[in-house]
């Protein structure tokens, strides 16, 4: 294929949660990104979405977070582990403890605006269809014949990733064993008939919630695993309702319908060369917890400032590495995670015996806190080697003397804080800034801070402090 020079340093496939972010990342960096994706209109549906903590902190980080919260609902951070009903544990270790309900499409749309005004192209209506990279490059090929040439692609087109699949990248797991109906529209009785109903069956992958205006979310198990070609129609829902409760509430005018399994499965790489893959293309497990979207936002978070530093020539040696190194766990983690809850919510007396066992051990605040720090992805501790326990952490939004500290990081650089004020950034300070005297709240004496908010290092020894800004950001400048 055609090896004429780059004009762009990243293409991007498709131009979904994942995709967008990752531009806006890169963008932060002047990097020149193209997102191509195949539809020529964002997506219809109206499906609600939970943003979590993790998710919400990144966000603040960038500066978006006041744009989602003016189209969102905040609601409590809890109840998200196969959906057993507790209260949140007190004093939840961030400023943003709740989680934010956001239509898909108005959350896409936000992420991709962003990616724009921070100088990203987005095309639409382009399905890469063929790639082949060579030493210097990806020459990327679309349905519609035309190729075009960058120095890096990344796989962000979902689940039945295209970019995936011609990488030749196994995607090992479990097949999916049940299938579930999930949709939103009205329903035709009154609320005290539902409400009835719902108390009275047993069946834990079975629900009708109230949205207000009438409207309900609805969930019921699906007859059967299908191919999955064919979107359920609202007659499904009618009939699925009437086998499981006896009645099909009058179900009327769907907002959106959806089907999904409990397929688990993970890419077993997330590079091969110059082409990576992000989100849903490297990872797929059932929707419980609400935890995929999320999974894919911090995917683009962790890998953009990397992928920037390769592109600009000063990554250090095995840095893009670092990436499936961090990530892949996580969604290993995740995958684990929703697959216990898939048996959770399981009929069969042997999982409901361990589900209300579950449910009892969750009166512990400390098993209560566990799930959802991990559900909401506070909790990750990246391996950066032996340390106190906040290395490989993120670190919460504090007060710092300049107001709040992730209004520090809206830029995507590292910052050091320093309360020693001998400490200096060097030959970094080009991409690390350096906040002297931050705060009294912080209480080791320095602390570096990668793009994503992790904490890279601890100490008050500069030469150790050289050693790990090299570590993570390369050689000093001059
Ligand atoms: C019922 C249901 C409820 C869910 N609820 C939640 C929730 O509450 N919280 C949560 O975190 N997650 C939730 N999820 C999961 C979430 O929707 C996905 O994890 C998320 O959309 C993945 O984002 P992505 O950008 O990686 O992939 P996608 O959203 O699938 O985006 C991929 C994009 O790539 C495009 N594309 C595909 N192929 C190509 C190609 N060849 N060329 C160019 N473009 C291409 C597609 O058109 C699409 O726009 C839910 C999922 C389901 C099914």
């Amino acid at each position: 294929m055609d090896s004429s020079p780059s004009v762009f340093d990243v293409i991007i496939a498709g131009c979904g949660p994942t995709g967008a972010m990752l531009a806006a990342e890169l963008r932060l960096h002047d990097v020149r990104v193209l997102v191509l994706e195949k539809e020529t209109e964002s997506v219809s549906f109206v499906r609600i979405v939970g943003l979590h903590i993790r998710s919400l902190e990144l966000l603040a980080m960038r500066g978006l977070l006041d744009r989602f919260l003016a189209h969102g609902r905040q609601r409590p951070a809890a109840g998200f582990f196969a959906a057993i009903p507790k209260p949140v544990p007190p004093g939840l270790d961030s400023a943003y403890a709740y989680l934010l309900g956001i239509p898909q499409p108005v959350l896409e749309r936000l992420l991709e605006e962003h990616a724009v005004e921070l100088g990203a192209q987005v095309r639409r209506g382009c399905a890469v269809a063929g790639f082949a990279q060579d030493d210097e490059g990806v020459t990327v090929e679309l349905a519609n014949g035309e190729r075009l040439r960058s120095r890096y692609l990344v796989g962000c087109d979902g689940a039945r990733s295209t970019v995936r699949k011609l990488l030749g990248v196994g995607f090992p797991g479990e097949a999916a064993r049940t299938e579930t109906l999930m949709g939103e529209m009205e329903v035709g009785v009154p609320p005290e008939e539902v409400a009835a109903k719902v108390t009275e069956i047993r069946e834990t992958r079975f629900w009708l919630r109230p949205f207000g205006n009438g409207i309900y979310s609805i969930l019921v198990p699906a007859a059967g695993v299908s191919d999955r070609a064919e979107p359920p129609t609202l007659d499904d829902f009618r009939q699925q309702l009437r086998a499981v409760a006896g009645t099909d509430f009058g179900v009327h005018s769907p907002r959106w319908l959806s089907r999904f399994g409990d397929a688990t499965r993970l890419a077993e790489r997330y590079r091969i060369g110059r082409v990576l893959l992000a989100g849903d293309a490297a990872h797929i497990h059932p929707p419980t917890g609400g935890q995929g979207l999320n999974l894919g936002v911090q995917d683009a978070v962790n890998l953009g400032w990397k992928l920037a530093a390769q592109v600009g020539g000063r990554a250090p040696d095995a840095l893009l590495d670092t990436y499936q190194a961090e990530r892949r766990p996580v969604a290993e983690d995740v995958l684990g995670n929703t697959r216990a809850q898939m048996e959770l919510s399981s009929p069969e007396p042997g999982p409901q015996a361990v589900r209300r066992l579950l449910t009892d051990l969750m009166d512990f605040d400390e098993v209560n806190r566990y799930l959802i720090k991990k559900i909401t992805a506070i909790d990750i501790r990246y391996d950066f080697g032996e340390g106190p326990d906040l290395l490989g952490r993120r670190l919460r939004d504090i007060d710092v003397k300049t107001g709040r500290l992730y209004g520090q990081l809206q830029r995507g650089r590292g910052l050091l804080l320093d309360r020693t004020e001998r400490l200096t950034t060097g030959g970094w300070a080009d991409r690390v800034d350096h906040l002297a005297d931050p705060t009294a709240d912080l209480d080791v004496p320095g602390l570096l801070l990668r793009p994503d908010g992790h904490v890279a290092w601890i100490g008050d020894d500069q030469q150790d402090l050289d050693a790990h800004l090299a570590r993570w950001f390369g050689e000093p400048a001059g």
